[in-house]
């Protein structure tokens, strides 16, 4: 019998301490403890990428019945019932939420309605009164959006307080140029609002391929968002004084004045990594308060590992959820698996969708010798309705080998072909491999396995 009252004791419920509780216990074993202080799921599912999708999806149809009235459809969009939605979104979520419960209890995990607090290196105390042993902690416990540090910021949301919303504003500013700002921006857009989007930088969405960010920007500016890129805000104030929740007055640096109802800030996330009682217990933090773990996820101290955003890695739900099956694998079955980070594929829901796989063109170029195929066209389905919509299918080819380094794609569902490709891509594919590939017709997808020739060198 262990001395311990767990081998393993999770901090953060969310999808990656979800899943190395329930694996660990339910298949390697383990006697598992899991605290968790808010809601069971995470960001992922509770205020991430469940309900943002769901809000994808209820923000697509004022398009679509647009597009069916060319195809001889007559209805038109009615508006959009906010209230209606939220109320069945958060049904949704209090269902999943009740799913990682149950699959917590069915694995044996006992889980813990609490905020948990490193004490040292083998034992956690819960806000509960409670006090555990632990064979080997693992902290799981995410991060939180930030609010840059402007005069009057607290004015504004962030991601977490969209699904709260009692009613959509009229007019949105959305401060950021990344995922959330991006997803966001089309969302509400699609959804009736009328959208500002300030970008401090040159082009939205920086780290993708250039190619893929500027038609993605045309193709939000063509959806009426109105994106201003170089535009930073130097100070925001409610424009009535005192008041709390009227519309807000925003200044930008260059000195434009501008009144919204509301300001969201989607200017990034930071690791949940404060009072959990980490660098007392001798955890090494980063710059950005990230836990520095090897690449077993392993923190500075032996029984302490971290797994997820709060190690600032790559900040992707499935990302974390590798992590966990690694850490269960490297821990509790004696077979030490460092976490795969290469060749990770990922896709911004946006209108269209952004997905991607390797290296830009410019990231490449950097590299090695390459050569560029890329094509953009206007898709059969919007075409037909007389819409300007464009697309866009890229792939970055090394000279040398042959081999396939990245893949971009603008285009509607762009995250589901994005994942199909990345399996060849990571498997190695040369883009021989893509032009023996026989086409499906009429897709979109085709065009990956029908770009003869090189459109530059470089
Ligand atoms: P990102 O890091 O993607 O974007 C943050 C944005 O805010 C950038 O455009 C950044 O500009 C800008 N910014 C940062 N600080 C300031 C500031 N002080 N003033 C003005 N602008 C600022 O973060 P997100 O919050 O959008 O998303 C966090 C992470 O969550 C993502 O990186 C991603 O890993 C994950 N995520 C994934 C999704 C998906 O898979 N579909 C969806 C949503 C999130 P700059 O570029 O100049 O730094």
């Amino acid at each position: 019998m262990s001395a311990f009252d767990y081998d393993l004791f999770v901090i953060g419920g969310g999808s990656g301490g979800v899943r190395a509780a329930r694996v660990a216990a339910g298949e390697a074993g383990a006697r598992v403890g899991l605290a968790e202080e808010s809601r069971y799921g995470g960001t992922c599912v509770i205020r991430g990428c469940v309900p943002k999708k769901l809000m994808v999806f209820a923000s697509e149809f004022g398009g679509m019945i647009e597009t069916a009235s060319a195809y001889g459809w007559g209805h038109q969009a009615g508006a959009f019932d906010w209230s209606a939605f939220r109320g069945t979104l958060h049904a949704e979520l209090d269902r999943l939420e009740g799913i990682y419960r149950k699959l917590l209890k069915n694995a044996g995990v006992d889980s813990f309605d609490a905020r948990a607090v490193i004490k040292d290196p083998h034992t956690v105390a819960l806000s509960t009164g409670e006090t555990f042993t632990a064979k080997h902690i693992l902290v799981a416990t995410g991060g939180h959006p930030v609010r840059p540090d402007v005069p009057n910021a607290e004015l504004g949301m962030v991601s977490d307080d969209l699904f709260e919303l009692d009613a959509l504003p009229e007019r949105l500013l959305i401060i950021g140029g990344g995922f959330i700002a991006c997803e966001f921006a089309c969302i509400m857009q699609g959804l009736g609002v009328a959208v500002t989007q300030f970008y401090r930088g040159g082009q939205i969405l920086r780290g993708f391929d250039n190619e893929a960010r500027d038609l993605m920007a045309e193709e939000m500016i063509a959806q009426g968002i109105d994106l201003r890129v170089d535009t930073e805000i130097a100070e925001m104030s409610p424009v009535t004084p005192g008041a709390q929740g009227g519309p807000i007055r925003v200044r930008c640096i260059h000195g434009t004045d501008q009144t919204f109802d509301a300001v969201l800030f989607a200017t990034g996330r930071v690791p949940n990594t404060k009072g959990l009682g980490l660098e007392e217990a001798g955890v090494k933090l980063g710059r950005g308060g990230e836990i520095v773990v090897n690449e077993y996820s392993q923190s500075d101290v032996p029984s302490i590992f971290a797994i997820g955003d709060v190690t600032e890695r790559i900040t992707l739900t499935p990302v974390a959820i590798r992590e966990a099956m690694a850490f269960v694998e490297t821990v509790f079955r004696g077979n030490p698996t460092p976490v795969d980070h290469v060749l990770v594929p990922s896709a911004v829901y946006t209108q269209p969708e952004l997905g991607a796989v390797g290296l830009s063109e410019e990231a490449a170029r950097e590299l090695e010798h390459i050569e560029v195929y890329t094509t953009t066209f206007r898709p059969m389905q919007s075409a037909f309705a007389g819409k300007p919509d464009r697309v866009l299918m890229k792939l970055v080819v090394s000279q040398a080998s042959r081999r396939v380094l990245g893949c971009h794609i603008v285009a509607p569902a762009a995250g589901e072909m994005i994942q199909m490709a990345a399996i060849a891509i990571k498997m190695g594919a040369t883009k021989e491999d893509f032009d023996r590939t026989v086409a499906v017709h009429p897709t979109m997808a085709e065009e990956i396995v029908t770009m003869r020739h090189p459109t530059r060198t470089a």
